[in-house]
């Protein structure tokens, strides 16, 4: 679909008029939870942290494995996803039944790879929702925002052969139950995670409930996390959590943090440890590069200070005129830069590499202050390059080359016919 009809279309168009009315309640949110911090101070500290993390990345890394395998996790480096998905094969046997979470990162793996393989059912609400709609997830936090509630509630009654009424309380009982059902057969619960401390512990925030169920309940819990997630300590993971709440929703803490440092195991019996006993008996974690070290090495760094919080998303003009179709998996103009380094900067072109207008919204708004619209300047730079430019940007070249202006030959009293600048 191009740029007209995705503006054009009755899906963008409730999907405006909805992100206008979340944005509301989520800046009323934020006003208050701002009140009780001293944001100035945290955005610092925030900073300090991913800017020590990032830059001493490796030694990180190893303690990370070191202290965690210590713990009996099981931790394997993957350099991109097709790696990724060989070791997922390996921990997960064939029909085995997976309940997944809400993940990026496993979006950034593609979850065709199942197909035909495993059953993989989706625990988060707006996940599934998305699922079953045949839909598109829109934002990281909230991705099924634009999907009317006749939609949702046609497609289940189609779908499950059930009679449910048009009310949000009767639609979450109904998926509540559902997934729970599923949860219960399941034997692998798939997971990203939110950040990790190189101490030995996995974060992983959620309001929902499933990560908790799904981390616990079937034998296998796999996370799979880019190596970006892990900072020095313990300390620094909880502020980070904290601040993903705070940017993320406007609250200051979500309803769970789930964190892990085991299987889980007791002692009980015998004084011999076993694992496995309530929660997950055996967890892996895959560490995921992907382009991220290259990022690093190029100078863009910068980008992998991003929590996730999908503040910058809210503020962005043109986020909030194509939506998930700015980028790709990691949505807005931090989303395309990344998308450089994992799928190659023809596929950042695609998404949307030239429509940052450089307004700084997205920076004036991101807890860790990420200077995208400048990343996005030096990555337009490699793209020229490359030979990947916009029509718009070289005739905008041409004109300053011919009459000394972006806009061509200007007539006294006269509007350009092109008002652009790239
Ligand atoms: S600078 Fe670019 S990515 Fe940032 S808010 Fe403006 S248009 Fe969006
Ligand atoms: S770029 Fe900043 S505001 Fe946007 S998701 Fe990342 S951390 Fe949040």
């Amino acid at each position: 679909m191009g740029i007209k009809e995705i503006l054009s279309s009755k899906r963008t168009k409730t999907a405006k008029m909805v992100v206008a009315l979340t944005f509301k309640t989520y800046l009323k949110n934020r006003e208050k939870t701002f009140g009780e911090f001293n944001i100035e101070q945290l955005k610092l500290q925030l900073r300090k942290i991913k800017e020590e993390s990032i830059s001493n990345l490796e030694n990180l890394k190893e303690k990370t494995i070191r202290n965690l395998k210590e713990k009996g996790i099981k931790v394997f480096e993957v350099r991109n996803s097709e790696e990724a998905k060989k070791v997922l094969f390996k921990i997960i046997g064939k029909d085995e039944v997976v309940v997944k979470a809400k993940s990026n990162t496993i979006n950034e793996i593609g979850l065709d790879l199942f197909k035909g393989r495993n059953r993989v059912v989706e625990t988060d609400c707006g996940d599934f929702i998305v699922q079953f709609c045949d839909e598109e997830a829109i934002h990281p936090v909230l991705p099924a925002l634009h999907i009317p509630i006749e939609k949702i509630v046609k497609k289940i009654n189609e779908k499950f052969k059930v009679r449910l009424e048009k009310s949000p309380e009767k639609i979450t009982e109904w998926i509540s139950e559902h997934l729970k059902k599923e949860i219960l057969k399941a034997d692998v619960g798939l997971t990203g995670a939110n950040v990790i401390s190189a101490e030995g512990a996995i974060f992983i925030l959620e309001n929902e409930g499933n990560i908790s169920l799904i981390s616990r309940i079937p034998k296998k819990h796999v996370i799979i996390a880019g190596i970006d997630k892990i900072v020095s300590s313990t300390q620094d993971a909880i502020t980070i959590c904290q601040a993903s709440t705070i940017w993320g929703t406007g609250t200051s803490l979500p309803a769970y943090i789930n964190v892990i440092s085991s299987p889980s195991k007791t002692a009980d019996i015998a004084g011999k440890e076993i694992f496995g006993l309530h929660g997950a008996k055996e967890v892996y974690l895959i560490l995921l590069d992907n382009g991220r070290s290259e990022a690093i090495k190029n100078g863009f760094g910068e980008l992998l200070y991003c929590i996730n919080c999908g503040a910058c998303l809210y503020f962005c003009p043109i986020y909030r005129q194509i939506f998930e179709k700015y980028g790709l998996n990691y949505f807005g103009g931090r989303g395309v830069g990344i998308t450089t380094f994992i799928n190659g900067i023809e596929v950042a072109f695609d998404r949307g590499l030239y429509f940052c207008t450089t307004c700084r919204a997205c920076k004036e708004n991101c807890p860790l202050d990420i200077d995208i619209p400048e990343l996005m300047r030096k990555l337009r730079k490699e793209a020229v390059e490359k030979g990947l430019e916009t029509e718009a940007n070289k005739r905008m070249i041409e004109n300053i080359a011919v009459d000394g202006n972006p806009f061509g030959k200007i007539e006294e009293g006269k509007i350009p016919k092109e008002l652009y600048c790239c």
